[in-house]
């Protein structure tokens, strides 16, 4: 499968005074392959959804380069820019947030296609009918309703009918499921799977919870404190971790596999440094029970350990 999405070295910083910097993103380099769920995982603070905002520029990453269908979004100005956008959309944590209160919903949904230039009406009407039927709303009920008058899964489905009526290839999925109830979940997960397999996407599936990504992932891409520390494909990442934080994270999920060798996963006591000063050499080198003094002293890079398997461990569990 060939690259859609490839993001080299991206590097993302805020600014916070003094001098000072949030290292949110620290030198990512990660790709999702045409037609797959990538699954990109940590915990909050992580810099996952500074990561997905950098792809779509918004705002533009502060080093580095996105490769989509094989341009480089960091090179484009305005208008190329906004030429590639209806190729990527966004799905957000916050469903009830992220559509306009004072819209209705046809319109949320229209938006996009008079931004980018559909401008016959019957037209629109008749995409915006057929993604809502899609996304199993009614339109003939949904039509002329406001936000406020749906439950956050109805209105994931909303989010999830504009994301799709421009037709992207890439749906970058920021938590689509974490601000939902637990009976919600898996409705919204099986329509996103549903409208890929529909719709021939590929997704970037964010989340902080192990266990909703491994569900839906074909590769997953763990991350700490701005960098990657493991990409593996499912089945290898769920059944042996590489890097002591998978190990760390997958022991924390609720009914962990007695059968996945995890080693010691206690992490060391204190807090999570802070990402306005990460630790030098390995970024989780302070909580991990693994830590050697070369931890301190060397960053360890993403290297390949198997095909299709990258760690960034001097001292990873397999391999
Ligand atoms: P995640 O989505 O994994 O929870 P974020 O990308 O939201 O992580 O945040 C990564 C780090 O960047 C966090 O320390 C967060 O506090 C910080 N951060 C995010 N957005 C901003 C911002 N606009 N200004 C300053 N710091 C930010
Ligand atoms: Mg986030």
């Amino acid at each position: 499968m060939s690259d859609l999405l490839a993001i080299q070295n991206l590097t993302v910083e805020y600014p916070v005074g003094g001098g000072r910097h949030v290292h949110a993103v620290s030198d990512v380099t990660l790709s999702v392959k045409q037609g797959e769920t990538l699954g990109l995982v940590g915990e909050s603070g992580s810099g996952k959804s500074s990561l997905a905002r950098a792809l779509l520029q918004l705002p533009p990453p502060k080093g580095g380069a996105v490769l989509f269908e094989g341009q480089d979004l960091t090179k484009l100005g305005g208008k190329a820019l906004r030429a590639v956008r209806p190729r990527l959309q966004m799905i957000f944590q916050d469903p009830i947030a992220s559509l306009n209160p004072r819209r209705k919903v046809a319109e949320i949904i229209a938006e996009p296609l008079i931004v980018s230039g559909v401008s016959d009406a019957a037209e629109r009407t008749r995409r915006v009918r057929a993604v809502m039927e899609a996304v199993g709303l009614d339109p003939d009920l949904v039509w002329n309703r406001r936000p406020h008058e749906f439950s956050g899964g109805q209105c994931q489905r909303i989010a999830i009918a504009r994301a799709l009526v421009l037709e992207p290839s890439l749906i970058v999925c920021d938590e689509p499921v974490s601000a939902l109830d637990v009976s919600i979940r898996a409705q919204i997960i099986n329509l996103l799977e549903d409208m890929k397999a529909r719709f021939g996407l590929t997704l970037l599936f964010i989340a902080h919870d192990l266990a909703v990504v491994k569900s839906v992932s074909d590769r997953v891409a763990v991350m700490y404190l701005g960098r990657l520390c493991e990409v593996a494909d499912s089945e290898s990442l769920f059944t042996t971790p590489a890097h002591p934080y998978t190990a760390a994270l997958m022991a924390a999920i609720p009914e962990p596999d007695p059968d996945v060798p995890l080693g010691d996963t206690k992490l060391k006591p204190g807090d999570p440094p802070s990402p306005l000063d990460p630790p030098s050499g390995c970024r989780f080198r302070t909580r991990c029970p693994h830590a050697q003094p070369r931890c301190t002293d060397e960053v360890p890079p993403l290297r390949q350990i198997a095909p299709g398997r990258e760690v960034a461990c001097h001292f990873p569990l397999v391999g």
